[in-house]
């Protein structure tokens, strides 16, 4: 088993096969030979347009320069996500990207705000968070010290074909074919080569499967198990259809929930992405294509398209000689734009494990165990949106309010109701976020920390105040996004940057 790894076969280029290309080229390009295949008779997902902040921190380690990647992509800011007849219908939130007031050595600040909101003090949770209040004032600017945390909005083809550019700058080989086949060693099982139908064989030392839904090598040749959550995320097929811009680009996605999913609405330069994501068990295709196009803005600039998709996980990310990166190593559904993170975790994961000496199981099952964590508490941080609502107009929210939740979300709520406490766990991903979605689904603490009632009224008062009056001075330094964006494009324009 034992060989060090010098040829790396990317089979699939999409968003995955692209991202992982440009990170293992860039990164270590000049100790491995890469060559990436792809089929654009197949092409790809298509979707897959939002994201959340981590991306910031990949293309920084990419050194892939923040206007060049939005001018090649037609890349809009994003600084959270609307929640529109999530928690009832008529009743909205938006879940932003930043922190929320001030927490001390005790307690979370949701406890100082549950006091002051009880004695009339404090106005809505959100108003004490400076990227929800420039989400609502369509506002943007590049803030010193990270002071705003945004993520984008993207084309997600144009993304693909620059980042193949980038990749190709970096050394990776890109062919072009359709793998028919997936050649394995008698001995060990390890994929040998992928033989294209052309009869070509591409034989490599590691294999990254990033063939999407198709999981041809980590599933369909080593056979390594799905394991469904399609009863805690029922969702299973989505429409997208992509729509001509009416009005300049606002800085947050929409996600507007209806009688048996949601809608999303993603605003880039050139054009809005749009979807309605649904169970095929409440609601058929036809019915959701319809409202759909009854929902959209602008006109239609390509033909409503069906995904299916079963929402879970692949039982190991990483088997054998082979590491699943993107669809191909499961999928949470879209509602919070995690994904595309998911994939550059197991990227960077992958180049933190780099099995430079050949492959190690004790790597391979550490590996899999921090992205088995990874993957579950985000899964749990997106049932939460279905589970927690006041919803119960149609069979689904029904459903969704009465189904059964994985004990780690259950003890989450129970936490939170009981006790006003969220605490994070390990390093995973969301932390201020939960407090923004429980409130926002219309969680209510019964208690809050004894530490708050020991400040006199006054005091309580002063700290409140002094928060929002922050929050409104960062406010005012924003300009409007859409104006921002245009002059910080230009101002980059031709700069090689
Ligand atoms: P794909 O895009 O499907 O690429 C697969 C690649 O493999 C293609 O290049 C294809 O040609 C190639 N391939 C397949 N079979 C063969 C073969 N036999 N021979 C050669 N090549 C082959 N994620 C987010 O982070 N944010 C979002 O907002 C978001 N929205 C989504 C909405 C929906 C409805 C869905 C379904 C997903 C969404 N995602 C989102 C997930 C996101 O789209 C994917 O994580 C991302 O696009 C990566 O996809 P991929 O590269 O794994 O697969």
């Amino acid at each position: 088993m034992s060989q060090p790894i010098r040829k790396i076969v990317i089979a699939g280029g999409g968003t995955a096969g692209w991202m992982t290309a440009a990170a293992l080229s860039k990164l270590m390009g000049k100790d491995l030979e890469i060559t990436l295949v792809e089929s654009e008779a197949i092409g790809t997902v298509g979707v897959g347009e939002a994201t959340i902040p981590t991306l910031v921190f990949f293309h920084r380690l990419l050194g892939i320069e923040e206007p060049e990647f939005l001018a090649a992509t037609q890349g809009t800011y994003k600084l959270g996500i609307n929640f529109e007849n999530w928690r009832d219908v008529g009743k909205d939130y938006l879940h932003a990207f930043g922190i929320t007031g001030k927490d001390c050595w005790a307690c979370g600040f949701q406890h100082f705000w549950l006091r002051a909101r009880e004695l009339g003090l404090a106005g809505d949770f959100g108003e004490y968070c400076l990227e929800r209040r420039a989400a609502e004032a369509e506002k943007f600017t590049h803030l010193p010290n990270n002071g705003l945390n945004y993520a984008f909005h993207f084309d997600a083809s144009l993304y693909a074909k620059y980042l193949r550019q980038f990749s190709e700058c970096h050394g990776a080989r890109r062919v072009e074919g359709k793998i028919d086949q997936v050649l394995l060693h008698h001995d060990t099982g390890n994929i040998r080569a992928l033989k294209l139908d052309s009869g070509q064989e591409l034989d490599g030392d590691f294999f990254i499967d990033c063939t999407g839904m198709r999981a041809l090598l980590i599933e369909k040749a080593l056979h390594t198990g799905f394991e469904s959550w399609s009863h805690w995320l029922p969702c299973d097929t989505a429409v997208a259809v992509q729509t001509e811009a009416v009005a300049p680009p606002i800085p947050y996605t929409r996600s507007i929930a209806r009688e048996s999913g949601w809608q999303w609405r993603i605003p880039l330069q050139h054009r809005v992405g749009n979807g309605q994501v649904y169970s095929s068990s409440y609601q058929d295709d036809d019915a959701a294509r319809q409202q759909l196009m009854g929902n959209v803005e602008g006109e239609p600039l390509t033909d409503p398209r069906l995904i299916r998709f079963q929402t879970g996980r692949r039982r190991k990310q990483w088997h054998k000689n082979c590491l699943a990166v993107g669809l191909s190593s499961g999928f949470l559904e879209p509602l919070e734009s995690t994904s595309i993170h998911l994939i550059q975790q197991n990227i960077v994961r992958f180049l933190r494990f780099f099995p430079h000496t050949g492959i190690g199981q004790v790597e391979v099952d550490e590996f899999n165990r921090q992205a088995d964590f990874e993957m579950e508490r985000i899964r749990d941080f997106i049932i939460l949106h279905y589970k927690v609502t006041e919803r119960d107009d149609t069979e689904f929210w029904r459903y969704c309010r009465q189904m059964d939740i994985p004990d780690t979300l259950a003890n989450k709520i129970d936490m939170f109701r009981e006790t006003g406490h969220v605490f994070r766990e390990g390093n995973e991903l969301f932390v201020d976020s939960w407090q923004q979605v429980m409130i926002g689904q219309g969680l209510m603490p019964e208690r809050y920390h004894p530490l708050v009632g020991t400040m006199s009224e006054s005091e309580l008062a002063g700290f409140i105040e002094h928060i929002k009056a922050e929050v409104d001075g960062d406010l005012n330094r924003l300009q409007n996004h859409s104006d921002y964006l245009v002059s910080f494009l230009s101002r980059h324009a031709g700069s090689g940057a």
